[in-house]
């Protein structure tokens, strides 16, 4: 598609709803349905509280109500989570969703790009969420396209931190076997530094924990603007050299995994969130055969207790997969004691 095509923003904004761009993004288990809104956690600033970003399904507007305080169209979301203009937001959305770019092309004489006056073909009703195009998010080059490798690393990362020692439980051997660390100063200032590898091993990016609760307004994690944590699985590079014979554990968050490596269950990969994305699906898919197990262990919560019964219900058509739940709500992976975890290596939890 010729990047200087004029594209005709309102017919493309009346094509698409809002719930398939997040859906495009794999964010949409993560709202909550309203009469007419979608609730839940930002994707823009990657916030944490599940109604701070509302969409309107009729209006078919959005606005986050927390750090970033604005809102706007389908357009100015994906402009916002791609970081690039609008007209190159339009291009994306119109590829995405396979729209016809003929139909999308602004033919106005005068060839002034933008939003144009000129009515749409369609009435400037809302979009009909009954008809639209599927998004197709496995397909599209943009969302598989590969997190690039780090050129750099974060030195000087501070590793016997109180926070990790004490407030997460975790060693001095664990802190160093993933290279984690407390960040004085810098994007990571007051953040514990999470270095995330691709499956062959190369740092894509880190992730920023918040020693503690953070305060108002700010985001628990921080992940890089363009990060596509989707793309990957936390410790999967690691994982996969343990024996075949053991079962690989799916949790949620990376201290999880963390934790569990800590106590000897090294085959253990994290989500870094509640749901699998296609392309975190496709890589457990390239490193189990017929006869694996796998072992879904999320957190005792709603998301938690959501996602598991979705990535039982696709992993299993492919390996066995074991739900592990527990007694305790709220309980997370985390928490297990050694010797819980021996137990559930054994198969006796
Ligand atoms: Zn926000």
């Amino acid at each position: 598609m010729a990047k200087t095509a004029f594209v005709d923003f309102k017919a493309v904004k009346a094509a698409i709803t809002m719930e398939q761009v997040l859906q495009h993004y794999g964010l949409l288990e993560k709202f909550k349905r309203g009469t007419d809104s979608l609730n839940g956690p930002c994707p823009i600033h990657n916030g944490s509280n599940p109604t701070q970003f509302r969409v309107s399904i009729s209006k078919n507007i959005w606005n986050c109500f927390s750090e970033c305080k604005h809102g706007g169209n389908v357009l100015d979301f994906i402009a916002e989570m791609e970081k690039v203009s609008i007209h190159a937001a339009a291009l994306k959305a119109i590829g995405w969703f396979k729209l016809d770019p003929q139909a999308m092309a602004a033919t106005s004489d005068n060839g002034e790009p933008g939003e144009t006056d000129r009515p749409t073909p369609a009435p400037t009703a809302a979009p009909k969420p009954a008809s639209p195009p599927r998004p197709a998010p496995a397909s599209t080059p943009e969302s598989s396209a590969p997190n690039t490798p780090l050129k750099f690393r974060l030195d000087k990362l501070e590793r016997s931190h109180p926070y990790l020692l004490e407030e997460r439980g975790l060693t001095p051997e664990t802190i160093v076997d993933f290279g984690i660390g407390f960040c004085s100063k810098g994007m990571m200032a007051d953040r514990i530094a999470i270095p995330i590898h691709n499956v062959k091993g190369e740092v894509v990016a880190y992730a920023g924990r918040f020693n503690g609760v953070p305060p108002e307004g700010a985001p628990k994690y921080k992940l890089p603007a363009g990060f596509r944590k989707a793309q990957e699985l936390f410790n999967l590079d690691r994982a996969i050299k343990e024996s075949a014979d053991v079962p690989l554990v799916i949790v949620e968050g990376f201290f999880d995994a963390m934790k569990l490596h800590q106590h000897g269950c090294c085959k253990v990969v994290a989500l870094m969130g509640s749901t699998m994305s296609a392309a975190q699906e496709q890589l457990i898919r390239q490193h189990t055969n017929s006869r694996s197990h796998v072992i879904v262990m999320l957190d005792e919560n709603e998301a938690g207790k959501a996602g598991r019964e979705d990535i039982a219900c696709r992993l299993s058509k492919f390996c066995f997969v074991r739900v592990l739940q527990f007694d305790q709500p709220d309980m997370e992976p985390e928490h297990l004691s050694g010797e819980e975890v021996q137990q559930f290596m054994e198969g006796t939890l």
